[in-house]
């Protein structure tokens, strides 16, 4: 385990903003976390007994005190990956830690499919990779999402059609709290549309530790979302004779072109979600815009790309501060350099204001601000 105090977080988060943390600590096994956990209660729990007993004494200064009860309180630890989807909007006045634990083991197999445990500080993408290159079918589509296989069960991360959710069967956590061990079944984890209950009741109560995917050695392209069947014809791919490694490589390609890369420009892939609306608000938004781009979702409610409405607006490739509207995609909002959370939350909020204006939607962020 390694602990640094007043830790940079410049290079731990991809919009590249300048922050530190009172305590930085990355650990390297559950038993690790687990003790950190304990120790740390530990000390809380002696640091409030002699605060009460202090207080107690100059209220009563003939009474002894008696062991105090320590309140139950939220976890003020905070549990990064790679740090693609974070605004740090100041300095994390507590404690951050991040997962070092990097094995892959294989659990069971049955047939074609394969059961598979994954550290969480390992890369998601070489976690992709490693997968293909051992013949374990699935996440091709989701390749080059930045960030860690920790975040992936967090996240429900998806691109081209594919979700994390779709291959996680289970996630094994420590409570932050007690440092007790917790397994999540996926229906527990309550996945949803970039959402899951780590997001909700349980934000930054668990730290996860692993990740259990089901894979297959049957290679079942999805090859109906977007431009991916365009994208291989351009690169004379004929379906049938598809690989695992081509889907990658051509999925790798497309991405490279659409989204800039946090080690040239700070960004946090796509700031907002997608709204899902009411068919009414979508038709009330078609009849000013028949051209509207929309998915269905189902009879009653439709998506509406938050990125078109921001151009819609008129900023894409704008500036505000230091921060600014990527040029090429107004989904992402970039670090034009030298910008602060607080100008990056800036931007965001006048954006969100001209579209509640301008289409009576509220857009929100899909990037966790953290301060
Ligand atoms: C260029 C770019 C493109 C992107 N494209 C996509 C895309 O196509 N699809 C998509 O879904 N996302 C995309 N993202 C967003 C990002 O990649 C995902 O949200 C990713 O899962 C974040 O992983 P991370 O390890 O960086 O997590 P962080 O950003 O560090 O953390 C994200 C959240 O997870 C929590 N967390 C992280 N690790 C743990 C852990 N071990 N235990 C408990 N909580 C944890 C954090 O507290 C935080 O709430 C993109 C980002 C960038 C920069």
């Amino acid at each position: 385990m390694t602990i640094i105090e007043n830790g940079s977080l410049r290079e731990r988060n991809t919009f590249g903003i300048e922050a530190t943390a009172r305590q930085l600590v990355e650990y390297d096994t559950v038993e690790e976390l687990q003790a950190f956990i304990r120790e740390r209660n530990a000390q809380l729990h002696r640091e409030r007994n002699a605060q009460l007993h202090r207080e107690k004494n100059s209220q009563l200064p003939k009474e002894t005190g008696a062991d105090v009860e320590v309140p139950n309180c939220q976890s003020p630890l905070l549990h990064i990956g790679g740090g693609s989807n974070l605004l740090f909007l100041g300095n994390v006045e507590g404690t951050v830690l991040h997962s070092n634990i990097r094995h892959i083991q294989v659990t069971a197999e049955e047939g074609d499919t394969i059961y598979v445990r994954v550290g969480a500080g390992i890369l998601w993408d070489d976690w992709v990779q490693y997968a293909i290159d051992s013949s374990w079918y699935g996440l091709e589509n989701l390749s080059l999402i930045p960030g860690e296989v920790g975040a992936s069960a967090v996240q429900n991360i998806g691109a081209y059609g594919a979700e994390a959710k779709d291959f996680i069967l289970f996630v094994d956590t420590v409570d932050l709290l007690t440092g007790e061990v917790r397994h999540f079944t996926a229906e527990e984890c309550r996945y949803g549309y970039r959402d899951s209950i780590f997001k909700h009741e349980l934000r930054g109560r668990y730290a996860v530790t692993h990740v259990h995917f089901r894979l297959s050695h049957n290679f079942q392209p999805r090859l109906d979302y977007g431009n991916i069947r365009h994208a291989l014809q351009e690169r004379g791919i004929e379906e049938y004779d598809l690989t695992p490694q081509q889907l990658r490589q051509t999925i790798v390609e497309i991405r490279r072109s659409k989204l800039p890369d946090p080690s040239e420009l700070g960004n946090a892939g796509s700031f907002f979600t997608n709204p899902i609306v009411g068919r009414a608000d979508y038709e009330r938004i078609a009849a000013t815009y028949p051209s509207a781009p929309h998915y269905p979702v189902d009879a009653d409610h439709v998506k509406i790309p938050a990125g078109w409405m921001i151009e819609q607006c008129g900023w894409k490739g704008r500036t505000l501060g230091h921060a600014g509207v990527y040029e090429k995609q107004a989904l992402v909002l970039v670090n034009r350099g030298g910008a602060t959370g607080q100008e990056v939350k800036a931007l965001c909020h006048a954006i969100q204001q001209d579209v509640q204006q301008r289409f009576g939607i509220l857009i929100t962020p899909e990037v966790n601000f953290i301060g």
